[in-house]
Parts: structure tokens; C-alpha cells; sequence
């Protein structure tokens, strides 16, 4: 048998070539963790989660702050943001998470981490500074890039992305936002609510694509009413710098060319796995548009190289990276076959409110060719949400046409958290009665996951059938009040 230097090698020190790494090396793997960047992290701590939520809880504040008077206190002007000192915290939060991606806590865990270009010069070997490291399997965990859209002129026009924006000198007056996935509806509404003028360009007739539209346009109506400005089914023509602003051309829906100028332009239109320059090419490990080319247990072509996180193209998120590094040390390390599941992998996009949503939504159902029935249940039926003032959004359940819940979307206050419930009731087959007569604390938000199972059975519970029964074992007299 060809003798190695590595158990495992794993290129990318993200989400999931950390979860990978120590994994492996707790298992007692000899294991070998390549990062391109000067520390470990990944996108997740320095460019996308971390940075998000606390730039969305810092807008959060301010918004409240300017809001005082609505919780019965006295009026506030807080004054203009200055945004280094947002950045700072966001820095901060960054620093304090940064300790538990060490490179000295994976060499305690047992893992050799090393920082620099590698390039597979074969199936089993990469090179790395000038040195040759050879692993029995390797894990690309590259993670993904911004994807710029090839637009007239984009390319001479200074823009950012999520790299830059958290890390500006100052709040930028104006903001031309292009696309309206996940990633900007977090940032615009963030970059909204401190002060900065938002216009979102989006070719798609809706925010949120993967998103059924009511859920979408409903929390596009609360971006709306809190001043960002949308153009849907729109096109851009062309994009100029003009100095000190940067101008967008736009066709909108109505084939009208709209001038649209602002002192920043942030393009989030999606995004393109890391897989350039490591030689995938040479040794035949296929890959697309989209991302690495896997099978069901995350074998690459070649099957001893297995792909985990953003560059399997899938479910782009931190905790489909993490799942998804489970299924390569169950495969690679401990020679337990396991298969990727996507069926109960939740999501949430973290706007005000938030979005969150598990298993089959009504578009994912009705490409699926499968029947359904949709509960629903209102945020302002919930005693919690009005003394929160938070009474936007619903919770929307779908059942099967045997009555199982097929999936879950929620529109409202911590919205990610209220669907973890429904994380267990999917994965562990809970039955429905089982969340119907659950007793949950009053009040809380979570009692919207009780009330919309509530609605489906009550149609069932206080029936005419039901009602004449129990009249006639029970004798019953029927209504005191009204016909
Ligand atoms: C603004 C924003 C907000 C987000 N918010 C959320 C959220 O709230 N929740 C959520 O679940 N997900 C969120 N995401 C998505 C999440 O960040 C990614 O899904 C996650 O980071 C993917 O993990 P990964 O390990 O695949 O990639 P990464 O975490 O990016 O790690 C990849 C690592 O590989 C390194 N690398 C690249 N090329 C090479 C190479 N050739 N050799 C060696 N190393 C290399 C990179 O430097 C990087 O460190 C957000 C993303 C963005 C952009």
C-alpha cells in the first residue's frame, strides 16, 4: 500500500475544513489542514455570518433608539453613525471568535496546519511552498467567492462586496445594492436602518428567490416601509463611475431606463466556489459553474477527494458545511457510508424580520408535483409580538395530503430560533398532535408554532360531526348566545 505522509489533507480552513480537521484529529487521523489566508476562519467569521449579525444588531439598536417614543419613552436624536466605530465592534466580535480557530488549539486537537498557495500536482500530493505534502484523502473545503455579473462597465466602476463592506472609513450617504438574495436584503436593510440611502436592483420578479412570493413580498413590504427602494424584473444596462458617485442604468419592469446614482455600490448577486488555481484540471476532479461534482456521500470524481461547504455548490450556509463535514468523516475516517440529506436543512435570512424556513416550501412542493394543504398563523394574533412590538409576518405550515408537515416557513421575530422546534418535530417524525397539545410557556413567540398546528386541528376538533356526537352522548344544550 503506498505510504503517505497524511491520513487526510484538507484544503480550506473555513466552516468545513475546521469541523473536518478536528474531526479527523480527534479520531486519531493524522491530519494535515491547508489555509491560503493568514488565519483560519473562513468566510463564515471574517466576511459573512459574524460581521452580518453584529452589523445587524447594531443597526437593530439604533433603530430602536430612533424609535424611543413608540415604547412610551422620551424622543431620542442619537445622532449620525460613524461607521469606524461600528466596524471596530465588529472587529471585536471577530477577535474574541478567532481564539477558538487557533492554529495552536488545532495542534493540541492534533492537526499540522500549514498557510499558503497548494496546488495538486497529483491525485494524492499537493505542493505547498516549494515542499510536496501527500494525504491517503483529501477534503476541498475552498468555500466560495462573490460572483460578479459581467455587466457593461462594472469592471471599471469601484464597487464592493461583502469583503469590503465591513470595513468601510465611514456610513456611505447612498447605496445602489444589485441583487436581492439573502446576502443583501441582511446588508441593505443593516446599511438602511444606520442612515444610508438603499436602492436594490433585482432581475427577478421578487426578493428572496428561493423564497415563496408571499413571504417575500411581504418582507419586502416592511423593507419598503422602512425607506429602502426596489427595482424589480429589472436590468442593468450599464454601470459608470462618476467620481465621488457611481451611476447604475437600469431597465425597470415597465422598459423604463432609470439613472440611478449612489456613493457606493454593493453587487451580491451570489456566489462562485473557490476552485480556480489548484489544479483540479490535472487530475480529472470535475467540477462546474456551480461547484465541485459530487456523489451522494461527497465523493468527487476521484473517490478518495471529497468536497464539503460552499464549494459543493449546494446549500451555502455555515451549518450545511458543518453536516456536510460529518458526512466526510463518516466516510473518510471512520469507513461509516453515509449519505448527504438535504430534506430537513434549515435556513434563515436574518432581515428585520427574519426569515426562516425548513423542508418544502409552496414552489419547492409544487416542482415536486406533490399535494398540500398551508396553515397559517399571524404574528399579530400573538400576545408575545405586541407587547415586543414586533407584530409583522406569519408562520406558514405545509402538510402532505396524509396530514405529515412537509415543511415550515416563518416570517417574523427571531424566526430562526421558532423554527428550530420544528427542526426536531421533522427530524424526530414528531407527530402534529404532538405539538398541538404540547403545553408551551405563555407568552412567547414559540406559542405560534402550537396555534398554527392548533388551526389545522380545530377545523377537525369542533366540527358539526363532533358537536352533534357529544349533544347526543351527552346531552348537551348547544350555543347560549347569537343564532
Ligand atoms: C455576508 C454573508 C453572510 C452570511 N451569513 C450566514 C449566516 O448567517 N448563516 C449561515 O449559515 N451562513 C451564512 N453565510 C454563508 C457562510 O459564510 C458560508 O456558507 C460558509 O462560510 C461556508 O463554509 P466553507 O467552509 O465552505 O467556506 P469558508 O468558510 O469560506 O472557508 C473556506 C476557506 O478556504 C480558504 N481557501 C480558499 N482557497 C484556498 C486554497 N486554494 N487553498 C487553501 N485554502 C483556501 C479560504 O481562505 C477560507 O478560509 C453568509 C455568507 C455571507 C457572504
Amino acid at each position: 500500500m503506498a505510504a503517505y505522509d497524511y491520513d487526510i489533507g484538507i484544503l480550506g480552513g473555513g466552516a468545513a475544513g475546521l469541523t473536518v480537521a478536528a474531526g479527523a484529529a480527534q479520531f486519531g487521523a493524522k491530519t494535515l489542514l491547508i489555509e491560503k489566508e493568514k488565519s483560519l476562519g473562513g468566510d463564515c467569521l471574517h466576511f459573512g455570518c459574524i460581521p452580518s449579525k453584529t452589523l445587524i444588531r447594531t443597526a437593530k439598536v439604533y433603530h430602536l433608539i430612533k424609535n424611543a417614543e413608540k415604547y412610551g419613552l422620551p424622543s431620542v436624536n442619537p445622532g449620525p453613525v460613524d461607521y469606524r466605530e461600528v466596524a471596530g465592534r465588529i472587529e471585536s466580535v471577530i477577535r474574541v471568535i478567532e481564539r477558538y480557530d487557533s492554529e495552536e488549539r488545532f495542534c493540541k486537537l492534533g492537526a499540522k496546519v500549514r498557510f499558503g498557495n497548494a496546488r495538486f500536482i497529483d491525485e494524492h500530493a499537493i505542493r505547498l511552498e516549494g515542499e510536496i505534502y501527500s494525504a491517503k484523502n483529501w477534503v476541498i473545503a475552498t468555500g466560495s467567492s462573490p460572483a460578479v455579473p459581467p455587466l457593461p462597465g462594472l469592471d471599471q466602476t469601484p464597487y464592493i462586496t461583502n469583503k469590503e463592506v465591513f470595513s468601510l472609513e465611514s456610513l456611505p450617504r447612498s447605496m445602489i445594492t444589485i441583487g436581492a438574495g439573502p446576502v443583501s436584503a441582511e446588508l441593505a436593510q443593516a446599511f438602511s436602518r444606520l442612515g444610508t440611502k438603499v436602492t436594490i436592483v433585482e432581475l427577478g420578479g421578487q426578493i428572496l428567490g428561493v423564497e415563496d412570493k408571499d413571504m417575500a413580498d411581504y418582507l419586502m413590504d416592511i423593507l419598503v416601509s422602512e425607506g429602502m427602494t426596489f427595482h424589480l424584473n429589472s436590468t442593468i444596462l450599464a454601470a459608470r463611475d462618476l467620481g465621488s458617485e457611481k451611476e447604475v442604468v437600469v431597465r425597470n419592469g415597465a422598459g423604463e431606463i432609470l439613472n440611478l446614482r449612489a456613493e457606493k455600490i454593493l453587487v451580491a448577486v451570489g456566489r462562485q466556489a473557490n476552485l480556480q488555481d489548484i489544479g483540479l484540471e490535472s487530475i480529472s476532479v470535475d467540477f462546474d459553474k456551480k461547484g465541485l461534482k459530487t456523489d451522494s456521500r461527497l465523493r468527487t470524481s476521484q473517490k478518495h477527494i471529497f468536497a464539503a461547504g460552499d464549494t459543493t455548490g449546494s446549500y451555502q450556509f455555515t451549518h450545511a458545511a458543518g453536516y456536510e463535514a460529518g458526512i466526510v468523516l463518516s466516510n473518510a475516517i471512520v469507513h461509516l457510508p453515509r449519505r448527504v440529506d438535504y430534506t430537513n436543512l434549515p435556513w434563515c435570512t436574518y432581515t428585520a424580520p427574519e426569515l426562516a424556513s425548513i423542508g418544502m416550501n409552496e414552489k419547492r412542493a409544487a416542482a415536486a408535483g406533490m399535494g398540500y394543504s398551508v396553515w397559517t398563523e399571524e404574528f399579530r394574533m400573538n400576545d408575545r409580538s405586541l407587547t415586543e412590538d414586533d407584530e409583522a409576518g406569519k408562520i406558514k405550515l405545509l402538510l402532505n395530503e396524509r396530514e405529515k408537515p412537509i415543511g415550515i416557513q416563518i416570517l417574523g421575530p427571531h424566526a430562526g430560533d421558532l423554527v428550530s422546534e420544528w427542526v426536531a418535530v421533522m427530524n424526530g417524525q414528531v407527530r402534529l398532535s404532538t405539538v398541538a397539545s404540547a403545553v408551551h410557556p405563555y407568552p412567547t413567540l414559540a406559542e405560534i408554532n402550537k396555534r398554527v398546528t392548533g388551526n389545522f386541528f380545530s377545523s377537525k376538533i369542533f366540527s358539526e360531526k363532533v358537536r352533534k356526537a357529544l349533544k347526543f352522548f351527552f346531552s348537551l344544550k348547544g350555543r347560549a348566545c347569537g343564532d
